[in-house]
């Protein structure tokens, strides 16, 4: 038996309202009636119906006893780097595939998604003048949410592929197969290995150039611009290195963090592990970091509490994190305030997202940050909203306002991917550049008028040279799709495509 609390299923799913339990949360309650499992007795969306029981119970109780993936002590680090960009002080950026496959694990697809993330980083620094917080959507981006559980394949209708740790693309094997969730966690332990292995290899060791490759870019005065950027950048490399400002290393090294849907909760569940807070964490919640209560030396978090006098309670020194990953974020599709995801959510210490699109209600989008933020942590939360190109001017300030007067403090983080996704007259996804570009440059405005500060972008993009998206320097039209279209869900960016999207986002902040 491990130490939590296994799922009870019912065998009907975990839909039954018999599994209701009689302690339901109170809104905006203490967690105390919370655990890993108490999502187990909320109505959930997007749930997946195991046939082999046995085999399921096998793969989580295997789950369980892996190590984390992550620690508490990187999860906090990210807590206090969003809570820089939910002031205004850092700017986020998140990026990856809509949907990961087991097939991604590889050398060249790993390494091409970490040095994009990392170019567009520099960029973004350079625009926004601001520290740049950097969320890889990868390395557990495995669930999909999907609008109908059946698609049609060659005229017949077979179950929809659901994502790698639930079920197969190949159309034999759509039945959702438990081996997958122990195969998804080595997978992600794979994946994040070769990141960190590179990361420490100095794959991000600024002392040595970067290859921008602007050969596509077929405007001359747009080279031209973006030349003069990346000159720009290195040159200020180059100078920090020839003063010695790079003392403590900086350039040699980033932080690089991971993200997923939160989709599959008896996978998140088993990951969910009570572990003592590192130093640092009492502070998180409290005004200031520099609160006078906390202890200069911070080393110890069970002796250097808010109130060193008195004795610590299991609760102010131990929290829940999900330890599969750094950030986690709820869907639009499984965002309801009484379902299982929320109720999993809130009583997690990681920081976590929430995707906001044009069906949020100004009042309900309170009432769920009351549910998962009810300490008001700054940066806690993160909105990712998604409306769309024609949609972002009538919600986004509403939101922003109602958001203002409850007292949340978050980071607003711009998809300006989901909301923008339309299909060719032969039936392809796709997106336009321009849509996305405009999507970025409305939510920026629109924040600025209210005020308020566009805290990041969160993007779907791959390091290879994929025809998924149109538009954008390279000029990839509708018949250009066929050419290398090979995303298993949403359209990505190709690497030309996002890092010029960085160059143009980078221009809207210098104005
Ligand atoms: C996604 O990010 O791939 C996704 C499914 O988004 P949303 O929940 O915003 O539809
Ligand atoms: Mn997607």
């Amino acid at each position: 038996q491990g130490p939590l609390e296994l799922p009870q299923l019912s065998s009907a799913g975990k839909t039954a309202a018999a599994l209701k339990s009689s302690n339901g949360h109170v809104e905006g309650s203490a967690t105390s009636d919370w655990s890993p499992s108490s999502w187990t007795t909320k109505p959930i969306k997007q749930d997946v119906i195991y046939d082999d029981r046995e085999a399921l119970e096998k793969s989580l109780r295997k789950l369980e006893r892996l190590p984390p993936l992550v620690t508490s002590t990187e999860i906090v680090k990210l807590r206090k780097a969003l809570r820089d960009a939910a002031l205004g002080k850092a700017f986020l950026l998140q990026g990856g595939d809509c949907a990961e496959l087991f097939d991604y694990c590889e050398d060249d697809a790993i390494t091409s998604k970490i040095k994009l993330l990392l170019q567009m980083s520099l960029v973004l620094i350079w625009g926004a003048n601001k520290p740049v917080v950097r969320i890889a959507r990868m390395a557990g981006q495995f669930a999909k949410p999907r609008s109908s559980p059946t698609e049609d394949y060659n005229g017949r209708q077979i179950p929809s592929f659901r994502g790698d740790n639930i079920n197969g693309y190949d159309p034999e094997e759509r039945t959702p197969d438990p081996s997958r969730l122990v195969s998804a966690y080595f997978h992600s332990a794979a994946t994040l290995n070769y990141m960190r292995a590179q990361i420490s290899s100095g794959i991000a060791d600024l002392h040595n150039p970067l290859d921008w490759n602007l050969g596509h870019v077929q405007d001359p005065s747009i080279k031209a611009k973006y030349s003069r950027i990346i000159a720009s950048i290195t040159e200020s490399l180059r100078f920090m290195h020839t003063v010695g400002a790079d003392t403590a290393g900086q350039l040699e090294t980033v932080d690089l963090f991971t993200s997923h849907e939160g989709l599959l909760l008896e996978y998140e569940q088993t990951l969910t592990r009570r572990l003592r807070n590192p130093a640092g964490k009492n502070a998180l919640n409290q005004g200031t970091f520099a609160h006078p209560t906390t202890s200069a030396s911070g080393s110890n978090p069970s002796t250097t509490s808010i109130t060193a006098t008195t004795t610590t309670t299991e609760d102010e020194t131990h929290g829940w994190y999900n330890t599969s990953t750094h950030f986690l974020w709820i869907g639009d599709r499984t965002r309801q305030l009484d379902g299982a995801h929320v109720e999993y959510f809130r009583g997690l210490e990681n920081p976590i997202g929430i995707k906001v699109g044009p069906s949020m209600e100004a009042d309900e989008l309170v009432r769920l940050l009351d549910i998962v933020d009810p300490k008001k942590e700054t940066g806690k939360v993160t909105l990712i909203t998604r409306y769309g190109e024609g949609k972002v001017e009538g919600l986004l300030g509403k939101h922003i306002e109602a958001v203002r007067q409850s007292g949340h403090v978050v980071v607003w983080q711009c998809d300006p991917m989901h909301g923008n996704t339309r299909s060719t007259p032969t039936g392809i996804k796709t997106r336009h550049f321009s849509s996305i570009l405009s999507e970025v440059s409305s939510a920026l405005r629109i924040h600025q008028q209210h005020g308020s500060v566009l805290g990041g972008v969160h993007l779907e993009l791959t390091g290879d040279a994929v025809t998924e998206c149109v538009g954008g320097s390279e000029g990839l039209t509708d018949d250009d799709l066929s050419l290398n279209y090979t995303t298993y869900c949403d359209p990505r960016l190709n690497e030309k495509q996002a890092l010029e999207l960085a160059f143009l986002v980078a221009g809207f902040f210098r104005g």
